[in-house]
């Protein structure tokens, strides 16, 4: 048995990790890109799925060792979308082929569950084919009932990190591991489509972390797996740590797609941030989402999670165009689709 038959039975050890973070063999390589990309195709085809995203708040509780929008950031500008601002970009998105939403934000109490149900509610009466996503961080159960019930169906939450101890480094001390997990737990239980993930090279991570984020992955069985690289952030702690590598990304996104042949798998924003071509990387190595911006121009530039975020400039339109462009070259293709877990 070789590690492509281990990965195939949902097996993966430390030495096949290790193994495949570091070794420079191209044909063991090339392998692990061609077997990703035909468990992909075997499923989902050459059809790439967009995902709308709209970012409505840059207001944030928490402090978060690694984000550009943690609340003692004095240096972020803070805005949030208005009501209607989120209502003209799902229907930019729309005539555009969208057929998900996805609405994220930082941790911001004025989103509170009476304006998020009355928002979701009226975005789910205006576009019944499409899909309502949040990724607005941890809620009580109780609330995230409440969102599912005005009609939102997925949730990202990504997890950082399966290693509770490393949990701890990323994040300060009155922010709980447990919870985040429980967080994930209540949002499966309530029947959302669910989506964890962590960053790729973030201080403190090991082989042995990365290691129980893939067993957490296996045991939580999520729909989708959100990966990217972590980019060092002026104004947080964190902003003289190396970067996540992009190379290291492409593997775990590979790894994810044999692991968990169905999963829906994002080429982030973060891929694409510290690679020119990273999104496109990323669907050649088994991703198979992209989630171009439908935020407003005028406050695109102020959600800044980490630095240098792919921020064209372009309208959402143009930022498509480009993309089927370039998807085009490498043999895929956007589709006018909800995009669900198959
Ligand atoms: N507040 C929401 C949304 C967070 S932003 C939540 O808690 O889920 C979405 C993701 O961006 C985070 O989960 C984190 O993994 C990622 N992120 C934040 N800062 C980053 C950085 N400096 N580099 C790369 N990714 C980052």
């Amino acid at each position: 048995m070789d590690i492509f038959d281990r990965l195939r039975q949902r097996i993966v050890t430390k030495a096949d990790l290790q193994y495949i973070l570091t070794t420079d063999d191209n044909v063991f390589l090339s392998t692990l890109r061609e077997q990703a990309q035909q468990v992909a195709q075997s499923i989902y085809g050459t059809h790439v799925f967009i995902r709308g995203l709209i970012e409505i708040s840059s207001y944030c509780k928490n402090d978060c060792l690694y984000c550009g929008l943690r609340r003692s950031n004095h240096m972020a500008v803070r805005y949030r979308l208005s009501e209607d601002d989120i209502y003209s970009s799902c229907e930019k998105g729309h005539k555009l082929g969208f057929r998900t939403f996805v609405m994220q934000g930082g941790e911001d109490a004025w989103f509170n569950d009476e304006r998020l149900s009355r928002i979701i509610s009226n975005i789910r009466q205006q576009y019944p084919d499409s899909a309502i996503t949040l990724s607005l961080g941890e809620r009580s159960r109780e609330s995230y009932q409440l969102l599912f019930e005005a009609g939102a169906n997925r949730y990202l939450l990504r997890h950082e990190t399966a290693d509770g101890k490393h949990y701890a480094q990323l994040h300060p001390a009155e922010m709980s591991f447990d919870h985040r997990m429980q967080s994930l737990h209540n949002l499966k239980e309530i029947g959302y489509q669910v989506g964890c993930g962590f960053m790729v090279g973030s201080p403190g991570q090991t082989v042995d972390t990365l290691l129980s984020d893939l067993q957490f992955i296996l045991s939580l069985q999520p729909q989708m797996v959100g990966i990217g690289p972590f980019v060092a952030t002026q104004h947080t702690p964190f902003a003289s740590k190396p970067s996540g590598s992009v190379e290291h990304t492409l593997r775990l996104l590979s790894v994810i797609r044999l692991l968990q042949p169905h999963v829906l798998l994002p080429a982030t924003t973060a891929l694409g941030t510290l690679h020119p071509q990273g999104r496109e990387l990323g669907i050649l190595h088994g991703a198979n989402v992209i989630m171009p911006n439908l935020s407003p121009l005028t406050h695109r530039k102020d959600y800044n999670i980490y630095d240098n975020k792919i921020c064209t400039g372009d309208e959402a339109a143009e930022a498509l165009a480009n993309i089927n462009r370039s998807l085009q070259a490498i043999g895929y293709k956007t589709v006018v689709d909800r995009g669900d877990y198959k």
